[in-house]
Formats: structure tokens, C-alpha cells, sequence
């Protein structure tokens, strides 16, 4: 075995090697990046001779050279791509937070592209050639869409909702109902955000039931604010009472107290004409008479990870001198992205066609059943032999909106042969772009209504190098 370990090549000379040489040039690696993963495989190597693991190959042979340079080969592909891969989602979970919530539009793709690549006016204003502030970029679209006096953008929701109460709720009261006091993907808590604004939490009524009474009880010298949070990601169902948004802002109103409500998605488009959910609207809660709201640019809006704010102009105008602002500031791809999804909304025409959000939301069953039947004819090209099931189905919206809400679907269920549903879900996870399916009834799933037609041949490829 000593023998075999002296034949080893020192790490110099596998450095002067041609296929080092062509490793550093294709992959654009400095001598010492190179150097790193020679050594590491070098121990590798010996850590296999050590164990006598496998056949290792006499190292004075070319074959062993050859085997050796492709294993670094493979070690920097891998090390050396990015960690943030492209995922084909086959869950029908539109919102997947796991994946990255909001496809984004081509026009925001495109200005996204455009600011990255070119120096850009985000705060500069050209007609005087003066500096600009980033807010006017969204601001005027905000206002349009929402129905607002005034808006701002911040980093995500959960940012907004702690600019909020920080800037009025500090060493305050912030009165909220018990029934609405959300947690969201474990990480977000309004109680929690609460107290690192420094905001404290009055809470009224009970987790089924708040009535306005609980709210005026509640008002003392302390309170600075009322509010009120968008159950998004749970429903209670049953015996339930809550106080409609219109008579709490009135209450906050009349006792010269500040409204505010985080509405978590903040839909501009209203999915319930087309049957699904019961989100409410921003416009209608700046109609009821909310002084602020907020909502994130990546749930229902489909645009990218933002925190809207929209509402009193004077209070967004304190907002925005606040320190905390230029903490939580949003960058130029942001509202590349934000500002080409606005224009959208704005323009008000095709948004089911240009928005990917709203249109894989509203794709109805019939729609998704014939990307099946487009499935299953890429499928039989190949002439694989493969059991599949068709089967209706639900899809959820997913990024903690809609709770309860079920979509109908059409999902296609694949059989491989010796292979378990876990066993075919974790081998198209791993390919390469991975697959995320569904399991269901031991069998594997895909649910084509968050897959592009483009994608569906690369999910047929993929299959077919599992079944190789
Ligand atoms: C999702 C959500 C948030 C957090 O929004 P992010 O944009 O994910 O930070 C806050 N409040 C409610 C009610 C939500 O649904």
C-alpha cells in the first residue's frame, strides 16, 4: 500500500499537466482555485488507497491521469456553478416560497436585464439633471393602482410591517385582535415583529371572536394604533367573528388613532371574478378608509420580493425620512421588476396573459388537462415504457395566501418500474434541471399547471435518464 501511495503524482506536476492546463481555461479558475481541488482529490485518492476502497489504478498509469483529471473535472463543474439553480416546478403550487414564490413577466425580466447590464436613473432626474429619490420610481404606479395618496417600496412585507410600527408604534399600543395574530412560515410572527419594533401588542377579543367593543375598550392615552392583519395563511371556520374593516378604521379615525392593515398578498387583480378565493383588494381597503396598508410584491401581485406600502401621505412622507428606510431599502433590479409589473396593472389589458401569476392562478382544469394530453404525446415519442394515471386533482396557491383555497387540476401520475414514488422524486430532484413533483397515494405526481409548455419536452428528457 506504501508502495502504491509513493507512485501517487505530486501536486506539481499534476499542475503542469495539458488536462490542468484545459480545466484553468475552460473553466476560468486561477492556478490556486485549481491547486485547492487537485489537493482535495489528491486526498481523496489516497483516502481511497488507505481504505482500499474500490480498484484504485496503479498512479504511474495514463489511465489513472485520465481518471483523475475527469474527477476534478466533475468536482468544479459542480463547485463552481451556482448554488440558486433554475427548478422546474411540477407541485401546481403557484406561490412556492420554496422555490422562489413569483414567476416574474417578460417585460419585468427584460428591465431587470436592462438596469443590470447599464447604469440606470434610479435616483436621478434627467429633466434637471439633479438628484432623484428611488421612491418616485413606484410611487406614481402605486398610487394608480391602489387608490393612495402615497406609496413606498420597501425590502418585503415583513419589513413594511416593522417600518410601521416602528415608526408610530414604538413605546406604544398597537391593538390587534387575538384572531389575527399570524405566523407565516415560521419565521414571521406579528407578536415577534412587534416586539423588535419596540411596538406593544394590545390584544382584544379571543382567537374565534373580536368584536369593535374589544377595540374601544382596549383605547387608552397609550394607543397610537389599530390594526388589522389579513388572515392569509389560516382560516377559522365556524363560530367566528370579526370586526368588518370598515368600522375599525372609523373607530381609529374618530379617536385620532393611526389604521393600519397588512394585508400579506394585497391582490390588485380580482381572482374572485374568476371564482377563486375571497382576497380582498388594496383599492377596497384604501376605500373603507385605512390610513396604511401593506403587502408583498411576490405573492399575488407577481412581481418580485417587495414591501408595498400605500396610504396617508403624510404618514408615508414620515416613513420615508425614517432611519430605517434607507435600512430596508430596495435595490434597482427590484424596481426594474416592480415598476414593469406595475405597468401592467396600470395598462389594465392581458394581465391573464402577461402576468405568470394570474394566469397559471386562473388556468382552469380543461387548460391543464390538454398541457397533459401535450405531455403525454412528448411521452410517447420517446417510446418508453412507462405506466402513467391521469387523475383530477386540486392545486393550492401556496406563499401563505388563500388559505382553503383548491384549485381543480389535472395531475399526471407516473409509474417507474422497480423505482418507489420517493425513489422517482428524489432521482428527477437530482437531475439536472432537478423536477419537484408531488407524492400522493404512493405515487408520484406532477402537476402540470406551474409547468411551461417548453418545459414539458425537459421533463420527458429527464424521465427518460432515470429509466436509462
Ligand atoms: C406573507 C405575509 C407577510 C410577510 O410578507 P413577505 O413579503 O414574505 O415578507 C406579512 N404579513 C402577512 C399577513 C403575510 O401574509
Amino acid at each position: 500500500m506504501q508502495q502504491v501511495l509513493r507512485k501517487l503524482p505530486a501536486v506539481h506536476e499534476l499542475q503542469k499537466h495539458p488536462d490542468a492546463n484545459r480545466l484553468r481555461e475552460t473553466y476560468s479558475l486561477s492556478e490556486k482555485a485549481l491547486t485547492k481541488v487537485i489537493k482535495s482529490q489528491l486526498d481523496a485518492v489516497r483516502e481511497d488507497i488507505l481504505q482500499k476502497k474500490g480498484t484504485v489504478e496503479d498512479p504511474s498509469t495514463n489511465e489513472f491521469i485520465d481518471t483523475f483529471f475527469k474527477k476534478v473535472e466533475t468536482c468544479i463543474a459542480s463547485q463552481y456553478s451556482p448554488r440558486l439553480k433554475r427548478i422546474i416546478n411540477a407541485t401546481g403550487t403557484v406561490l412556492h416560497t420554496n422555490l422562489g414564490r413569483a414567476r416574474l413577466s417578460e417585460k419585468a425580466i427584460e428591465q431587470m436585464v436592462l438596469v443590470a447590464r447599464n447604469y440606470s436613473n434610479v435616483e436621478y432626474k434627467i429633466s434637471n439633471g439633479s438628484r432623484g429619490s428611488r421612491h418616485d420610481i413606484a410611487e406614481e404606479l402605486i398610487k394608480e393602482v391602489t387608490g393612495a395618496e402615497a406609496a413606498m417600496v420597501v425590502n418585503n412585507n415583513a419589513a413594511a410591517v416593522f417600518l410601521i410600527l416602528s415608526a408610530f408604534g414604538k413605546g406604544r399600543e398597537v391593538v390587534v385582535s387575538r384572531g389575527e395574530l399570524v405566523e407565516i412560515g415560521g419565521s414571521f410572527r406579528i407578536s415577534s415583529i412587534m416586539e423588535e419594533s419596540g411596538a406593544i401588542l394590545r390584544e382584544v377579543g379571543t382567537t374565534n371572536k373580536t368584536r369593535i367593543s374589544d377595540y374601544e375598550k382596549a383605547i387608552s392615552d397609550e394607543t397610537a394604533m389599530l390594526l388589522k392583519v389579513h388572515t392569509s395563511n389560516f382560516k377559522v371556520i365556524g363560530f367566528t367573528e370579526s370586526v368588518a374593516s370598515e368600522e375599525l378604521f372609523a373607530l381609529a379615525k374618530s379617536q385620532h388613532l393611526i389604521s393600519y392593515e397588512d394585508l400579506g398578498s394585497g391582490a390588485l387583480f380580482d381572482f374572485s371574478a374568476y371564482g377563486i378565493g375571497d382576497e380582498p383588494l388594496v383599492r377596497e381597503s384604501i376605500e373603507k378608509g385605512a390610513d396604511l396598508v401593506s403587502f408583498s410584491g411576490d405573492k399575488l401581485l407577481g412581481g418580485p420580493q417587495a414591501g408595498i406600502i400605500a396610504g396617508r401621505k403624510d404618514l408615508i412622507d414620515k416613513l420615508k425620512k425614517h432611519q430605517l428606510a434607507r435600512v430596508l431599502r430596495v435595490d434597482k433590479m427590484t424596481f426594474a421588476a416592480l415598476e414593469a409589473t406595475l405597468l401592467e396593472y396600470a395598462k389594465g389589458s392581458g394581465l391573464e396573459k402577461n402576468i405568470p401569476t394570474i394566469r397559471d392562478i386562473i388556468a382552469t382544469d380543461a387548460d391543464i388537462e390538454e398541457r397533459v394530453q401535450q405531455f403525454i404525446a412528448h411521452l410517447r415519442e420517446t417510446e418508453l415504457e412507462l405506466d402513467y394515471f391521469i387523475c383530477n386533482d386540486e392545486s393550492t396557491i401556496g406563499g401563505g395566501t388563500m388559505p382553503g383555497v383548491e384549485i381543480p387540476t389535472v395531475c399526471i401520475g407516473l409509474k417507474m418500474d422497480g423505482l418507489t414514488a420517493e425513489e422517482t422524486h428524489r432521482k428527477l430532484r437530482c437531475g439536472e434541471p432537478p423536477v419537484i413533483g408531488k407524492i400522493k397515494d404512493d405515487l408520484f405526481w406532477l402537476d402540470l399547471r406551474t409547468v411551461t409548455n417548453e418545459e414539458l419536452p425537459e421533463i420527458v428528457d429527464a424521465i427518460v435518464s432515470i429509466k436509462k
